[in-house]
């Protein structure tokens, strides 16, 4: 046990310093997805008449798997079925040219928030990169692969669908980081229903659960609101609700869109060893929301320490 007055620095003890190898020290297991991750990003209309005001986020609106993860073919061969971090939490990215230029800044935006909370460093890349995400503007939908799969790698942004809330390049720029869905870890239905019933045909498989052990929750139990969950409505074929939260006497949102829970942060500087200490509450706009984050003691203390 930590005495009070040291508990910061145990704390900050207890994470590494940003690690060297590539492999997270618990790594997403992805072979839970199967063969359905692999494939070429296709155009599509299933964007076309997207707002904010619809219930779905546009990333769930994809026909790849779980809706927007996609790995090229060619990373088939050799790819592992663990997820690969980047070294030193160092992304190199470029953006397309073809972008409005407020397109651009949302997803700058996205970045910055990842810089003020997390020790992700997203740079510009230089001729001497090898791996670096490639942030492009098709008409395919929003869509990644998980972690770092080696030389370019796309990540597509379709303007102004995906770029239209902060949240959305926050989620697929996780996704590239190497994480996976929320609500699709093994120990899901302890904390939501699935309405099989209100899933579109041929579009269950999207919510197959990871297999127990495959996936680590970095110590962060269950989290509704974390951007990379589902909206309740993802792939209902008549409106109603596909994800039900077991409790319904807690005020549930999921979905949100607006910016990382506070368990995205502590998930995120777990994975990549970053020294941050998590904010008192989730963020929203790039600004800590409350106190909302569910931190419980550890939080409060960190208010007594701080
Ligand atoms: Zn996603």
């Amino acid at each position: 046990m930590c005495p009070l007055v040291l508990l910061s620095s145990c704390f900050v003890l207890g994470f590494a310093s940003p690690l060297d190898n590539e492999l997270a020290p618990n790594p997403v297991d992805l072979s839970y997805l199967g063969p359905s991750i692999f494939g070429e990003p296709r155009e599509s209309k299933n964007l076309e008449g997207w707002d904010e005001n619809r219930p779905e986020n546009p990333e769930e609106l994809g026909e790849y798997a779980e809706g927007d993860i996609l790995f090229p073919e060619n990373a088939r061969n050799g790819l592992v079925s663990k997820t690969t971090r980047w070294k030193d939490g160092v992304v190199p990215y470029e953006i397309s040219p073809f972008y409005p230029p407020k397109d651009v800044q949302m997803i700058k935006r996205a970045m910055e928030i990842y810089h003020k909370y997390t020790c992700i460093k997203f740079r510009p890349k230089t001729a001497s990169d090898k791996d670096y995400l490639s942030i492009v503007n098709g008409n395919t939908g929003c869509w990644s692969s998980v972690g770092r799969i080696t030389g370019r790698q796309e990540v597509n942004l379709q303007s102004p669908y995906c770029t239209s809330k902060v949240g959305t390049p926050m989620h697929e720029l996780m996704h590239a980081l190497g994480f996976v869905h929320e609500q699709n870890r093994w120990e899901r239905d302890d904390f939501v229903t699935i309405a099989w019933q209100n899933i579109k045909n041929g579009h269950e498989g999207n919510f197959k659960k990871a297999d127990k052990g495959s996936t680590d929750g970095f110590g962060v139990v269950y989290d509704y609101r974390s951007v990379m969950h589902y909206s309740p409505t993802a792939f209902s074929t008549n409106g109603k609700p596909t994800i039900v939260p077991k409790d319904s006497s807690k005020n549930v949102k999921m979905g949100q869109r607006d910016g990382f829970s506070r368990g995205d942060i502590i998930k995120i500087n777990t994975m990549y060893g970053c020294p941050n200490k998590p904010p008192g509450g989730d963020v929203v706009g790039g600004e800590v929301s409350g106190g909302g984050g569910g931190g419980g003691l550890l939080s409060f203390l960190f208010q007594i320490v701080n």
